[in-house]
Parts: structure tokens; sequence; C-alpha cells
């Protein structure tokens, strides 16, 4: 049994597991929490269009409360290897660095609360004062139809209650104890098509163009802003992200014109009534003179808010014990599997720092590993005291 995260998380490094393939991290996974005498079940969950991809979830105690570390295992691919200063699936050390896809996002948080575990369970051989689980999905970098979502549901139908969940995305900006995160905004896409007639551009009284209409329809919704924030969010934003006619014809008025945005929203929000103030502001800009109609992506990313108090407290508290430094609460950035955890319990997210993720030579300090563990395992002797 070894509690050294910077071994471990060479270790899982050296797994090449690019979304969908397993790449040995979870075999390694249930290997080390197996010997610290986890309970580690690993499933396959599969769907038609989408390849199968493996899970994770192991457990140690029975009572509560019941404290769950989530994260993934599976990494974006590397892209040209020959970029590298060190190959992506080494796991070398240079300088005071570790390298490796994967290394902040998120390996090496796992490593850090594994090796956090462990040194809890050598020193309280007794077992956790609750129950202490690791909740790991291959799917969370690709299309995320076969993770969290499944393995959420996997959980519950065996009877699994989670009472708090600590995911570990990169969510430093420049050191570990920056900022933790306590909710998301949620994300719609949509489709702005509004309709004309073709015609000559001669003789546009014979026509009507689509792009009049559509620039009317895109300035009303860009002119007006969606809320002014909330406590702990930004303000929402609606961002147009093409334009599309694909008119190559240079005397010709289209028939139809598209537009795509994405809107990012806060908590001043329901998905279903966001949707009914942006439609309302087109027709009220269209009046009866312009055909149009917005189509809205199937959205799973709806906006969450885990509000400060006991558990946003306790994790903030461990991070002040180590660091010295009291982290900003943060609602910030695109959107993670915290997501699909907050229908099953209160979530908040913290780990590594988040410069190098995705990026080439993706690498993570020696020392921010050392940090990280500290602050996971002073999380954990707050939380089982
Ligand atoms: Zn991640």
């Amino acid at each position: 049994m070894s509690g050294d995260p910077v071994a471990i998380a060479r270790n899982l490094l050296r797994c090449p597991s690019v979304t969908p393939e397993e790449g040995g991290a979870l075999t390694y996974l249930e290997g080390v929490l197996g010997n610290a005498g986890f309970e580690v079940h690993r499933m396959i969950f599969a769907e038609p269009g989408t390849a199968p991809v493996e899970n994770f979830f192991a457990r140690i105690g029975t009572g509560s409360p019941h404290f769950v570390f989530a994260g993934h295992a599976d990494v974006v691919p590397p892209g040209d290897s020959a970029q590298w200063t060190h190959p992506p699936f080494a796991g070398d050390i240079a300088g005071d660095a570790l390298y490796g896809r994967g290394a902040v996002d998120m390996k090496g948080a796992i490593a850090c609360a594994v090796a956090a575990s462990i040194a809890r369970l050598q020193e309280n051989p007794g077992g956790p004062n609750g129950s202490l689980s690791f909740l790991i999905t291959g799917d969370e970098e690709g299309v995320a139809v076969n993770g969290s979502i499944k393995l959420l549901r996997w959980a519950e139908e065996h009877g699994e209650k989670f009472d708090h969940c600590l995911l570990g995305e990169p969510t430093n900006p420049k050191s570990v104890g920056d900022m933790i995160k306590i909710g998301r905004r949620g994300s719609l896409n949509a489709r702005l098509v509004v309709t004309g007639t073709q015609g000559h551009v001669a003789y546009p009284d014979l026509a009507d163009n689509p792009l009049r209409g559509l620039i009317t329809i895109m300035q009303a919704l860009l002119s007006e802003p969606l809320d002014r924030g909330s406590a702990h969010f930004d303000p929402s934003n609606l961002e147009f992200t093409t334009v599309d006619v694909g008119n190559e014809t240079v005397n010709l008025i289209p028939a139809e014109a598209r537009a795509r945005f994405n809107v990012r929203y806060n908590d001043c929000h329901s998905a279903p009534a966001l949707r009914k103030l942006i439609e309302t502001r087109a027709q009220k800009a269209a009046k009866d003179r312009i055909r149009w109609r917005i189509a809205w992506d199937a959205s799973n990313a709806d906006v969450f808010l885990t509000a400060p108090g006991p558990f946003v407290d306790l994790v903030s508290g461990a991070i002040v014990d180590v660091t010295g430094r009291k982290p900003s609460l943060s609602t910030a950035g695109g959107t993670s599997d915290a997501r699909f955890i907050k229908d099953y319990c209160p979530v908040v997210e913290f780990g590594l720092v988040n410069t190098t993720m995705h990026a080439v030579d993706e690498r993570v300090a020696i020392a921010d590993l050392a940090t990280l563990t500290a602050i996971y395992r002073r999380i954990l002797d707050r939380y089982f005291s």
C-alpha cells in the first residue's frame, strides 16, 4: 500500500486512457484501492452509436456519512506527440514537474485523493467514521453518454446514497488553493432560422431578403442583457457562433438565413423560462414582418449552485489550514460532470492548477501534488472527525 501521490500519478499517466479507452488506468486503481480494503466494482456502459466505456466505483465502510471523491480517468488525445518535450504517456519527471496527458486534468488529482485516503486509512485502521467512495468515469472528455450519468444511476440502483461529493477537476487559475467551484452555469445551444423569398437582387420588391430579418432579430437578442448576474454568478451571456447563408451567387437574394448561438446562463433562469424569454424578444423584434423560428438543441447542462454552508466551509477551511489562504468561491468556466452529480448530493469542485490542461506538455508541479494531497487529507480528517 503506497500513499505516495507522485508514484500513483506516474502510474496513471503511463496508461494511455484516451476516451473511450480504459488504457489500464482503472485496472491500476482497482489494484491500489482493492489493496487498501475498498470493495471495487467495474462496469461497462454502452449505447447504440457510441463506444462502450468502462466505469469504476469503489467503497470502504458501510455507515454514514458517505463522502465520495469523483473524477475521470480518461484524457483528451495528446495531439502531435512530437510537439511534447516529454512523451505524453511516459510519466517523466523533469525539473520540479511531472509531465503527461492528464497530469492536471485530472489523473494528478485522482492520485492525490487516493494517496490521502490510503494515508488516512493507514492511520485509522478501523476504517472511515462513515463511508468513503471513489466514483471514476472513463467518459468525461468524450460525448459523456456512457459515463457519470449512467454511473450515478448504477450507484443509486445499487443502494448507494452519497452525502457529499468532491470532484477533482482542475479549478485553480494560478496556484493550488485559489479557487473552489461551487456551481456551474447552464448551457443552451440553438439555431435561429429566418425564411424569406428568393429573387433577383435588381428586383428586391419581388423578393424578401431573410438577411434583413436575421440581422434585426440578432440585434434584438444582443442589445438587451439577459440579467445583471446574481449573488454567486456573473450575468448570463448569449453569444452568436456562426451566421450561415451559403449563397455563392452575386445577384441572388437567398431564401433562408441561419445563425447559431449559445447561451451560458445563471441561476436567475430555468432553461424553459430562458427559452421563452429569448423567443419573446425575437417575436417582439420580428413583429408580423419576419418569418422566424428558433430550434433548440437538447441540453443536459443545467445551471446549479451548491450554496455556501457547512460543506463548502469544510472544504474551504481545509484549504486555509494547509495553504493559509482563503479560496474564492466561483461558478465560472465551462460545464463538468458536477452537473450530473448535483442531482444526487451536494458537490463542489477543487483540484490542481488548470493552466496546462488539454495543452501540449501538460504537467503538474511535484509540490502541487503534495499540497493537494495534504488538502484532501485535511478534508477527510475534518469530515470523518
Ligand atoms: Zn477534466
